[in-house]
């Protein structure tokens, strides 16, 4: 890991992210300002993701808002693995680490609204985590009931997942709102309370042979942010 701010690396991987997202045909995309059919309380996130956005907020506010974001989105989804979790219990066959694994919780019915959700945008848009970012359907959710995501985007979404899990490997990930509330703890391990999960390094990358060739570059400059150098020009 280099000398540069965490949350530094994570915004450079958010601005690599929408290099690639740049590379996409006008069209492909449906997703649109003012669609916010994804925007449910269901997002999940790391904790460096939730400490740019109480960099952004100012932590009173995040403090002063808690309350009334978690009184908002319950139930809610609460993951029973992060990204690298998965692969590391995939790696071991199913077992892994037990202290790393929860119980999944995924709640029947519509989820409520996100709580940074204000007249159909997003009131955080420049720091949302990772898990907004990558819902680019390429039908309208409403057509359907969920995002249409390509192969290719499905594999560099779930990289860009492993790196960002990856720079925080000694944080922790769960439900947006329930990261909220562990770092607010502010006690050592007190986030086990707060239902979420350890996060991990990265144990191998989740890409099927199919989308080696064209990970390569991604990967490779993922791999630039990690070691301090500044992406290929
Ligand atoms: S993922 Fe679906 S609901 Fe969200 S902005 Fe895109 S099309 Fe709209
Ligand atoms: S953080 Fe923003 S983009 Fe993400 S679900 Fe909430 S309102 Fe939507």
């Amino acid at each position: 890991m280099n000398h540069i701010q965490p949350t530094n690396i994570l915004q450079e991987i958010y601005r690599l992210y929408d290099g690639y997202i740049a590379s996409f045909a006008p069209g492909a995309i449906a997703c649109r300002k003012h669609c916010a059919d994804c925007c449910t309380s269901n997002v999940t996130m790391t904790r460096m993701e939730g400490l740019l956005i109480r960099e952004s907020m100012g932590r009173e506010q995040m403090t002063a808002r808690l309350p009334d974001i978690s009184s908002s989105v319950f139930p809610r989804y609460r993951p029973g693995l992060s990204t690298n979790g998965y692969v590391l219990a995939c790696k071991s066959g199913g077992d892994g680490d037990s202290e790393s694994f929860a119980e999944e919780e995924y709640p029947e019915g519509e989820p409520p609204a996100c709580p940074f959700l204000e007249q159909n945008l997003c009131s955080i848009y420049p720091v949302r985590p990772f898990g907004c970012r990558c819902m680019l359907s390429t039908r309208p959710c409403a057509q359907t009931g969920c995002a249409d995501i390509d192969e290719l985007t499905l594999t560099v979404s779930t990289v860009f997942l492993q790196f960002i899990e990856h720079i925080d490997q000694d944080g922790f990930f769960g439900n947006m709102t329930d990261v909220l509330h562990a770092l607010s703890a502010d006690q050592t391990n007190a986030f086990r309370a707060h239902g979420v999960i350890a996060n991990h390094p990265i144990p191998a990358l989740m890409v099927p042979p199919e989308h080696r060739a064209r990970m390569q570059d991604i990967v490779f400059s993922l791999n630039r942010l990690l070691t301090g150098q500044p992406p290929a020009p």
